[in-house]
């Protein structure tokens, strides 16, 4: 009886907190059966069930399939109120892992065509444990919670195999935040750059809108029956013809002022890099084409159709001037993953209250493509860090190494705080009593 009084009287944010703790080892169980298990984009079936499966254990209204293998779990609190978003990623990537641990993945498959490891290198794992812990934890206290929350567990971030969709743009496109309609959504990623107990953010630009190019320079090849010495050459007269390869090396260090000399990069820094380039087949021939193809970083929707527009000009103003040709194609990637100001403003001493280790980072030009639901209602993307408290960033292997490892002790604090930003966003926009 006494117990129970006690119970009673314990405020929300205590009860989540004392929920949170107690999930935190099944997390850690879920996170290693996931980890052991990894699937690529798209192909998240085993996962998808253990997910849904879950879902409806906790009495949680499940929604699947949605954009392949995702599942939506609809959790509606016991007072009327807004809606609350969260999403997790489940893909793992084609990589061989290299962390020796008692659940290592073992796994394999074949992606584009070719025989290649799976691993959870980007920590999608955790992602998905986490999720299913705060999912369970606010179950506990729903009868409290004014408003609905939409658990999102989202295939493919790392980009659908060639020819399909997939990700957060096909979660989108599917409704995923229409029915019922999302009011504000969050996420988080584990990074070793910060350590566990850490968590870090930035409002506005955070994470860069990444596009690729790819450049076919034409020029003429020398050609004719030219003879010298008997031999048929083609390289020892460049003026019959144009050079592509010539062409090619002024735009590529054309290109470089672009971030450089023509962008304000005081409002948001830029990066064009060329990450491959082709043409020619010996050392005496000129070829008639040249390709190239790199990727382009930036922070800012702006600067970004900006660059668009100066490598295009770039490429065939100089192509021309040689008397060559360039086409210029631009496949758009994700966008900028942008925190809603306003509503980082709104959460940020929530973030404050689970850790007194709250970093406000530098944006970095990694992307997310979290970024597509902040295109449809304002979001907030934060980091967890899961770093062993013994190591440096230095030190410790980045997302996507065949040595990236999480320190389980930090996704506790994962689990705390979306639960919490869950319970404080949905009271800070209830309608009043
Ligand atoms: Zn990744
Ligand atoms: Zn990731």
């Amino acid at each position: 009886m006494i117990l129970m009084a006690v119970a009673v009287s314990m405020t929300l944010d205590q009860r989540i907190d004392d929920a949170a703790k107690t999930v935190e080892p099944k997390v850690i169980e879920c996170r290693r059966d996931i980890h052991q298990h990894p699937e690529l984009g798209n192909r998240e079936f085993r996962t998808s069930k253990l997910v849904a499966d879950r879902l409806r254990q906790l009495g949680i209204e499940v929604r699947t399939p949605i954009a392949h293998t995702g599942v939506i779990g609809i959790l509606r609190g016991g007072k009327p109120g807004r809606v609350v978003g969260f999403r997790a990623d489940m893909d793992a990537l084609p990589v061989v892992e290299q962390v020796d641990l008692p659940f290592k993945s073992t796994a394999r498959t074949t992606y584009n065509g070719q025989e290649v490891g799976v691993m959870h290198a980007c920590g999608h794992d955790a992602h998905v444990a986490i999720l299913l812990g705060v999912a369970e934890v606010l179950s506990s206290v729903r009868s409290e919670l004014p408003g609905t929350v939409v658990f999102l567990f989202q295939p493919a971030e790392e980009g659908a195999p060639q020819g399909e969709e997939g990700g957060a743009a096909l979660m989108v496109k599917e409704g995923a935040l229409d029915n019922p309609k999302v009011d504000a959504v969050f996420g988080l990623h584990v990074t070793s750059r910060i350590a566990v107990g850490e968590i870090a953010y930035r409002p506005g630009a955070e994470m860069a809108a990444v596009d690729s190019f790819r450049i076919k320079v034409h020029g003429k090849q020398t050609h004719g029956a030219i003879k010298v010495h008997g031999r048929q050459t083609h390289g020892a007269y460049p003026w019959l013809g144009v050079d592509p390869i010539v062409v090619a090396s002024q735009i590529v260090l054309a290109l470089q002022t672009i971030p450089s000399r023509q962008l304000d990069i005081s409002l948001a820094p830029a990066v064009v890099t060329v990450g491959a380039i082709h043409g020619g087949v010996r050392n005496n021939i000129i070829p008639d084409e040249v390709e190239m193809i790199g990727t382009i970083r930036s922070l800012d929707e702006k600067m970004r159709s900006d660059i668009h527009q100066r490598i295009k000009r770039t490429a065939q103003d100089i192509a021309t001037s040689g008397g060559a040709t360039a086409d210029v194609t631009i496949e758009t990637g994700y966008p900028v993953t942008y925190n809603d100001p306003a509503l980082t403003e709104k959460m940020a001493p929530t973030l404050r209250k689970v850790t007194s280790a709250v970093i406000v980072m530098n944006p970095t030009l990694g992307a997310e493509d979290f970024s597509f639901y902040q295109q449809k209602v304002p979001g907030l993307f934060f980091f967890v860090g899961t770093r062993p408290k013994n190591q440096t960033a230095e030190e410790a292997a980045s997302n996507h190494s065949p040595l990236f490892y999480v320190d389980e002790s930090g996704l506790g604090l994962g689990i705390r705080a979306m639960a919490r930003v869950a319970a404080d966003y949905l009271r800070s926009v209830a309608p009043s009593p």
